[in-house]
């Protein structure tokens, strides 16, 4: 098969397109005939060596993909060959034409839902569903600000956030982003490339603030976060890539938190639940996966490099 193998951690050139065997399923494991893979910002961080994760080498990266079942190990009862699957994690990467998986693993995708869409449910809609449900403890009638909302997660939290009844603003910083996010259910948009437009949002509530921040970008905008939200609002961390200070302060006055995780940190029950919570979204249409970009999986080295670039529409997948 071919699978895209990192020998040595650094930038995107490591990722290289190569020859790999075909692996086979031993007990309690299953073979998944991927038709498309996520590509998600930790993929990048894992792979060059930084992250708290750290694969021993070589590795093929991805945890997201959606495909068919192609062989099933021994005592495998959850699924047979020919059923539609997507993945939460693997055992050998998703970046591949096959992968490992084992049994609890894989999770059913309906047939409405394209492999190109179940190739971006487990880390974004995993991330949502934790983030509002388990973090936040959102609750109908309250207001979230989904701070990025163009991207995988940003998309999917808005789904959710919608669906739950709670009054969503979101952001995005292109034209063709702002469309995307409110056509997905935000009832406002705001362009966080413009200046000035927290004080649009806070304008927005009332100048009551929000209940909740569900934030992409905490090392530009957590400080500033702060000052934006309600008695006893929170903020989720859900993205990260710096230092950032922040004056608690504007926290004491509010009673208000700040909360954060990794989606590797959460317990079998969590995960229990939010594919259940998954599950019932994708048949009943509250969950709608959007593929901004699709590109062949040869092209891996592009999608690290375009992953990381302002611009988002969607979810990025990798087609083998
Ligand atoms: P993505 O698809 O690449 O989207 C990135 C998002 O960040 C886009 O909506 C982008 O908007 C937005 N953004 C860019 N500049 C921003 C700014 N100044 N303020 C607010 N948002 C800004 O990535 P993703 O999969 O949604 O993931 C988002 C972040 O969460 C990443 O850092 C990722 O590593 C992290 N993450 C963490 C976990 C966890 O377990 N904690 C799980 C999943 C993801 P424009 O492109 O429109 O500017």
């Amino acid at each position: 098969m071919k699978a895209i193998l990192v020998r040595e951690f650094g930038g995107p050139e490591v990722l290289k397109f190569e020859e790999a065997p075909t692996p086979k399923p031993g007990a309690g494991q299953v073979l998944v005939r991927i038709h498309a893979a996520g590509v998600n910002p930790y993929d990048t961080y894992m792979r060059s060596g930084t992250y708290a994760v750290k694969p021993p080498l070589p590795y093929t990266p991805g945890s997201d993909a959606a495909g068919v079942i192609d062989a099933v190990g021994e005592g495998v009862k959850k699924v047979k060959p020919g059923d539609r699957v997507y993945t939460a994690k693997t055992v050998t990467g998703a970046y591949a034409q096959y992968a490992l998986a084992l049994e609890e693993q894989v999770h059913p995708l309906p047939e409405k839902i394209s492999f190109g869409q179940g190739a971006g449910v487990w880390v974004p809609y995993g991330t949502a569903y934790h983030a509002l449900h388990h973090s936040a403890k959102a609750r109908a009638s309250e207001t979230v600000l989904v701070h990025g909302a163009s991207g995988g997660v940003g998309i999917a939290s808005v789904q959710f956030a919608r669906a739950m009844g709670l009054t969503v603003f979101g952001t995005a910083g292109t034209q063709k982003g702002l469309e995307l996010v409110r056509r997905e259910g935000a009832h406002q948009v705001f362009d966080h490339s413009k200046t000035g437009y927290q004080e649009e949002i806070l304008r927005a509530t009332g100048g009551r603030g929000l209940d909740i921040i569900l934030e992409m970008l905490a090392n530009v905008n957590l400080a500033h976060d702060l000052k934006l939200l309600a008695t006893r609002g929170r903020v989720i961390v859900i993205g990260n890539r710096g230092e950032v200070t922040i004056n608690a302060r504007e926290l004491m006055g509010r009673r208000a938190s700040i909360r954060a995780f990794t989606l590797w940190g959460i317990t079998p029950a969590e995960e229990n639940e939010i594919h259940a919570g998954i599950a019932a979204g994708l048949a009943n249409g509250t969950l709608r996966p959007i593929v901004g970009k699709e590109l062949p999986l040869a092209e891996a080295v592009r999608a690290h490099k375009e992953i990381l670039e302002p611009g988002a529409a969607g979810k990025m997948v990798l087609v083998p």
